[in-house]
């Protein structure tokens, strides 16, 4: 058992972005539907709550263009895996990636635009994009029985820059908290540029013009994703297991994937994002649960815990950033990881985007302000 010295409470916020492919590729039965049904079973199993962020610009798309291809019905089954999140006793909350906004098939293929941060759009764009994103969710939750307020906005591809507008309308249909900034991540092409974050991964308050500093108590609170790091060894251990099991497993194999569309037309917009943290020893990355091993999971995991519990501030919070859609052939790891951080650990709270919220609005938790 691992103690924590001062008993501190550190808050665990498992966040999962339910989604397909940032290209576009991929079917939603097979990315979301069937992988998060599983995922829930074990949530369940450990008595652990998720968060699940759902791609809601995925689901306008395929609406819009529902007479299209098999659409109409993949929608339904986003609403589907949405209605099972709820009925699980989980969360949903917003994720939106804006390189749906105007995408369109190309020789019977979906092309999306190189618009992959949502800050980038045009003021009207992002508006409409959020509002109506908005109105479909809270209509599939409400054929539900759960309460379900949407306070908790994820953004695709960690783009969120510039700022000002999503500030605006997230003050006005009740968003508080938002995801995606990662202190140091910087993405040119994309105009991302984290490496003035004002906080590593304390919530805070941020200035309505700027994501990356601390502002005054009121809008938007950033969750920062949680840094952790690799050893060298680690990063060693692990690039000959991938690369070994994408020797053996190859996406493109995959039924629901386009072999030519992926060797041909796709760019991924973050593609060099870890190569430029490379140059950074150790090398640093933030905590996530894709299909990494076992071993590196809770690696990483006790790193970030050892960081958050021993920093000055007092609202420990480690945000787990999870991707479904990569899990079909990782749920014996993930099953491990949860055994193992369920029973080492005595001080984790794992608490919801709501159950958070809720603990700032009675003052058990403060996310940093400016000082004045
Ligand atoms: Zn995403």
């Amino acid at each position: 058992m691992i103690k924590a010295m001062d008993k501190e409470k550190i808050f665990v916020l498992l966040e999962d972005d339910v989604e397909v492919l940032g290209n576009g590729q991929g079917h939603v039965f097979y990315r979301e539907y069937l992988p998060v049904s599983r995922y829930l079973t074990l949530l369940k199993k450990y008595g652990l709550v998720s968060t699940f962020y759902v791609d809601m610009a995925h689901y306008l798309f395929l609406k819009e263009n529902s007479h299209c291809k098999d659409f109409g019905l993949q929608a339904g089954y986003m609403e589907q895996t949405i209605l099972n999140i709820l009925k699980n006793g989980m969360e949903i909350q917003l994720h939106l990636h804006s390189q749906w906004v105007d995408a369109h098939l190309v020789d019977n293929e979906i092309q999306v635009t190189n618009m992959w941060n949502i800050g980038k759009l045009q003021q009207e764009e992002q508006v409409k994009l959020v509002t109506k994103a908005m109105e479909s969710l809270t209509m599939i939750i409400n054929k539900s029985d759960s309460i379900n307020p949407i306070t908790s906005f994820r953004t695709g591809s960690w783009g969120m820059q510039p700022y000002q507008t999503l500030y605006t309308i997230f003050e006005k249909l009740g968003i508080k908290t938002v995801m995606g900034p990662i202190k140091g991540l910087k993405i040119p092409r994309l105009g991302i540029d984290y490496t003035h974050m004002q906080s590593g991964h304390c919530p805070y308050y941020c200035k309505s013009s700027d994501i990356n500093a601390i502002g005054d108590d009121k809008g938007s609170i950033v969750l920062p994703m949680t840094p952790t790091y690799l050893s060298l060894t680690d990063l060693i251990r692990y690039s000959v297991q991938v690369k070994w099991k994408g020797f053996l497993k190859k996406y493109d194999h995959d039924l629901d994937l386009n072999k030519t569309v992926l060797s041909t037309v796709y760019k991924d917009p973050t593609a060099g994002k870890d190569v430029f943290n490379f140059s950074l020893r150790p090398f640093k990355t933030h905590l996530k649960m894709n299909a990494q091993p076992f071993w590196l999971l809770k690696k990483t995991f006790r790193r970030s815990y050892e960081m958050v519990l021993h920093s000055k501030h007092d609202f420990k919070l480690m945000v787990v950033e999870t991707h479904s859609k990569d899990f079909k052939n990782s749920f014996g790891s993930i099953e491990k990881f949860f055994d193992h951080i369920t029973t080492k650990y005595d001080n984790l709270q794992f608490v919801t985007a709501n159950e958070l919220l809720k603990l700032v609005n009675e003052k058990k938790v403060k996310p940093l302000v400016k000082d004045i």
